[in-house]
């Protein structure tokens, strides 16, 4: 077992990188505490010939694992004299929100609010603001991996603006249970993406502080087939979403009482309108509570801590005006 010894760079210059090989790296961007930059590590690899780069991101918020898992998967199965383009790959975004296991920033800002954030801002704005010039900026297409956040759990989905047909082919490449037409939220890594040309979609992989292998391993399916549309790889891509479902809105469902709380449907399953979807009890087993689907729909995603506050967050569900349908595949994609 060889471990290599990583370099630090100031910037990232793909031009400089050697072709044909896989680099790490650690992008310095703003000083922590210790009076030091943090660094973000990457995993670089560049292909023989010309090609496009295509961005993938894990941890922007820091206790969502299972893209760092996809990542690594990723470096076996793309082979860099293979390869067409550059592909750069960001295991961890948020260093200081991994290192305490949490989403939000040191200063418990949550980054994926604030893109890019500010030269002369607030700590995660500075942070925001290197990580998008130094790293981001450089991309030309970019996946941004997620998780459900602590104490909730996802199916694997995809937010992406399907009305906007980059987009659309990149979300449609991939190979998720469920997909959502999601407007560039304010603030985002995606927004701040697509606004600068690099078209963006977000990949939500189940659960936070996990790796679930199944779920990571179709989303490699997905990467990898995107990259062939890209034609960063030999072969065509194929349309995977064979069973996937697709949701024009979704929105939470919310709690009105507190107390303990039993979520029932399970996930990418279909509810109806009016079924009880979770039940709060008070803390001697009494039932106060019935929460019922409002409208029928697929459910997303759901709570499973079972304390709960009034105005808890208790399913995500993907609802349709027409009727959840299969989408058309991109193009070229056979
Ligand atoms: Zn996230």
């Amino acid at each position: 077992m060889t471990i290599l010894k990583i370099k630090a760079k100031e910037d990232l210059k793909l031009s400089d990188l050697k072709k044909g090989e896989v680099h790490r790296v650690q992008v310095l961007v703003s000083d922590n505490a210790m009076g030091v930059p943090w660094r973000v590590p990457l995993i670089i690899i560049r292909g023989l010939e010309k090609g496009p780069v295509l961005g993938i991101t894990a941890a922007l918020h820091g206790n969502e694992l299972n893209g760092i898992s996809t990542i690594f998967k990723m470096i076996d199965a793309v082979k860099p004299d293979k390869l067409k383009g550059t592909l750069v790959m960001v295991p961890i975004c948020n260093v200081p929100g991994y290192l305490e296991n949490k989403r939000h920033f040191s200063d418990n800002v949550d980054l994926n609010r604030i893109m890019p954030g500010k030269p002369h801002g607030k700590t995660s704005d500075i942070y925001a603001h290197h990580f998008i010039q130094k790293i981001i900026s450089k991309f030309d297409y970019l996946l941004d991996l997620h998780t459900a956040s602590h104490g909730r759990v996802n199916s694997l989905y995809i937010r992406a603006d399907l009305e906007n047909e980059e987009t659309r082919n990149l979300a449609y490449l991939q190979n998720p249970q469920i997909i959502v037409q999601k407007y560039d939220e304010d603030g985002t890594l995606r927004a701040w993406a697509n606004d600068n040309n690099i078209p963006a979609i977000t990949i939500e992989i189940g659960n936070s502080n996990a790796f679930q292998h199944s779920l990571i391993d179709e989303t490699l399916e997905g990467i990898l087939n995107t990259m062939k549309h890209l034609k960063m790889m030999r072969g065509k891509s194929v349309n995977l979403m064979d069973d996937a479902i697709i949701c024009d809105n979704s929105y939470w469902i919310y709690s009105q009482r507190g107390g303990i709380i039993d979520v029932f449907p399970t996930l990418a399953d279909k509810v109806e309108e009016g079924q009880i979807i979770a039940i709060v009890y008070d803390v001697f087993g009494q039932v106060k509570e019935e929460v019922k689907a409002n409208r029928s729909g697929f459910v997303i995603g759901k709570n499973v801590s079972p304390n709960c506050e009034a105005g808890t967050r208790v399913l995500h569900l993907g609802v349709s005006e027409i009727s959840p349908s299969h989408g058309d595949i991109p193009g070229n994609v056979s």
